[in-house]
């Protein structure tokens, strides 16, 4: 069976030591010193590795069961989830006005890593029920927030998001269900949703719902969506519960992974439900919250990558082949240990570089939305919004790569379900999908992030790794192994950006042809500057003396293999944008 142990000491590293976060000025901020953060993430990180992991490979062989529209979740679940209720941990940044503990967003998210990593389809429970305290947060009237927000938090109530239906995805335009005003302010919705998480379980009294649909008459296509609240048991005014509303599970999908979670075909007949924010502008809505929905999805496939990595290097370590070039290892053994095989190493550096910088990209991100929202920073919320395809997009597609890699150290074993190796892999494959697909992700980045405000926020990008270069080159080892290493790829991604601007107006599809392209040069890009900051944190820790030496020589070794195996990918991904869309769009469409 795989083990998972949170990093706890990368996480510290992280939070204190690259991004200094209790001396950052931002609300809240100040208290998370590193005796505070480290008694959360060790408490997040023991119950991730003591209850939740061990119940990972029972959610996939169980999977959920449909019986009379309830949906019963694998043994052990409910128990587990009760233990992630009763420790707080669904609600570290609620508002304390609504039971929370009124942390930032950041601390959410580095205690969510470790249960993420231990048991993503169980987590899953309480990560959509934090998508819809933040949509009602946000949104919702005083009258809402009182009825909805407590038990949300406490995930007492979970919560769902319904976009998807049987013709529609990606373009939510195209979107039939349809909600009918009622005399007394409330709306009868009908349709049917599919692929809903979560949609349906027994791990709560009550499910919250919330629906995009259409109120007939209003404008056409996508300007015609509204958001709305539908429980799936009405509630009463003094907050009990009422009579079971017209909402029902009408089956559950089989599928590749995440089987603990369930994913259903909702469908609402006239079901009761309560406009959230303005008619209309239900796209609105859901946006002010896609930053963070897509930073949690991001997170789901790197800490895949994370664990999956963990048990590559066990097995690495442990399973006897062959012997190493140089001369045994292992001399009184059969064999030699599969780590002492280069290409075992250059996988095992490959998901090591990957999952250390994602995890520091991403808690960066997440230290931007708390700029943005707590500190009214317009500048972080528009860096955030510009590297969110990169956090969702980049960093699945990786993730999964890394699971891949993870999967190949075991060889055949790694395809044998006893192992979990194979589990990753189908768990992970799903974050490349949901909440936008990645293609989409690319499309956004290149087709709306890269101009917004005139290409202000992508020029400040640029800026800032300018001035982080020019700021840390006098070292001449430094600028070598890193500076030197970024400057270049980040000229390749400026480059790019040419590209498509002197292009992309006269020739479309020159842009979207080159946008997976750019999504992962620019990736590439974030994750080598990532890199050089955390190199110039652990050099500043070496220097201190601080008695880690160990931890920061791995971190600067680690970091310049990034620099030198991973970022010279953008030259790649720059040729192939230069290319142009010809190459891609030569056949027509039945010459394929
Ligand atoms: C396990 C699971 C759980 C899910 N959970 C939820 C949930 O809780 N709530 C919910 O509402 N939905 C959920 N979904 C649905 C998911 O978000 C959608 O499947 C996803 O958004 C893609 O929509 P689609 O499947 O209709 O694909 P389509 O929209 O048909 O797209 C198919 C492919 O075409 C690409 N594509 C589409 N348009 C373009 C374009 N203009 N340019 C380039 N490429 C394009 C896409 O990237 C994709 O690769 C879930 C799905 C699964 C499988």
């Amino acid at each position: 069976m795989p083990s998972y142990t949170a990093p706890i000491r990368d996480m510290q590293f992280v939070l204190h030591e690259m991004l200094d976060i209790s001396r950052q000025e931002i609300p809240g901020y100040a208290d998370l010193d590193a005796d505070f953060t480290a008694a959360i993430l060790e408490e997040a990180g023991k119950l991730s590795s003591g209850v939740l992991a061990p119940l990972n490979l029972t959610g996939d062989h169980q999977g959920c069961r449909l019986e009379n529209e309830v949906v019963h979740t694998p043994e052990g679940f409910k128990a587990a989830f009760d233990q992630i209720r009763e420790g707080g941990w669904t609600a570290i940044d609620v508002a304390e006005q609504y039971g929370g503990q009124g942390l930032p967003y950041l601390m959410h998210t580095a205690a969510n890593e470790p249960m993420v990593s231990a048991n993503m389809a169980l987590n899953m429970y309480q990560g959509l029920t934090h998508g819809a305290y933040s949509a009602i947060h946000i949104h919702g009237s005083d009258e809402q927030k009182a009825r909805w927000l407590p038990k949300l938090g406490s995930c007492e109530w979970t919560g769902t998001m319904n976009l998807t239906e049987p013709h529609c995805g990606t373009d939510l335009g195209l979107m039939r269900t349809k909600a009918v005003p009622q005399e007394n302010g409330t709306y009868r919705i009908s349709g049917q949703k599919i692929f809903i998480s979560a949609g349906e379980h027994d791990m709560a009294e009550n499910i919250v719902h919330l629906v995009l649909a259409k109120i007939p008459g209003g404008p056409e296509g996508i300007k015609g969506v509204s958001l709305f609240i539908v429980p799936k048991f009405l509630v009463n005014e003094d907050g009990s519960l009422g009579a079971r509303n017209g909402v029902a599970c009408g089956n559950l999908e089989e599928k590749m992974g995440i089987h603990g979670n369930a994913t259903c075909v909702m469908n609402y007949d006239d079901a009761e439900g309560y406009l959230l924010g303005e008619a209309h502008k239900g796209m609105r809505a859901m946006f002010t919250m896609m930053n963070e929905a897509r930073l949690g999805v991001g997170l789901q496939g790197w800490a895949q990558s994370e664990v999956a990595y963990q048990n590559a290097l066990a097995y690495a370590k442990d399973r006897l082949q062959g012997r190493a070039v140089t001369g045994a290892k292992n001399p009184e053994g059969p064999a030699d240990p599969l780590i002492v095989h280069p290409d075992i190493r250059r996988s095992l550096m490959d998901q090591k570089s990957f999952n250390e910088a994602a995890r520091a990209f991403t808690y960066w991100g997440a230290m931007l939305i708390d700029r943005s929202h707590k500190a009214g920073d317009a500048e972080a919320e528009a860096m955030i919004s510009l590297l969110t395809p990169i956090i969702k997009g980049f960093l699945t597609d990786k993730g999964f790569e890394m699971c891949v890699q993870a999967q190949q150290v075991f060889g055949g074993h790694g395809y044998i379900e006893d192992w979990g190796m194979s589990q990753f892999v189908r768990d992970a494959r799903i974050a490349m999908i949901y909440e936008g697909a990645n293609g989409v992700q690319a499309l956004d980045l290149v087709g709306r992030k890269l101009a917004a405000q005139g290409g202000k926020p992508m020029m400040t990008l640029i800026e800032e790794i300018k001035v982080f270069c020019k700021e840390n080159a006098e070292d001449a080892d430094f600028a070598r192994d890193f500076i030197e290493p970024l400057k270049s790829a980040s000229k390749d991604m400026q480059q790019a950006a040419m590209f498509f601007m002197q292009n992309g107006m006269k020739d479309p599809n020159a842009a979207l042809a080159g946008s997976s392209d750019f999504m992962n040069l620019m990736g590439h890009v974030c994750l080598g500057w990532t890199w050089a900051r955390m190199a110039k944190a652990a050099q500043a820790g070496l220097d201190a003396g601080t008695g880690d030496r160990g931890f920061y020589e791995t971190k600067l070794a680690t970091g310049r293999y990034y620099m030198a195996r991973q970022l010279p990918a953008t030259k790649m991904h720059l040729a192939r944008i230069e290319s142009g869309a010809a190459p891609v769009m030569a056949l027509e469409a039945d010459a394929f």
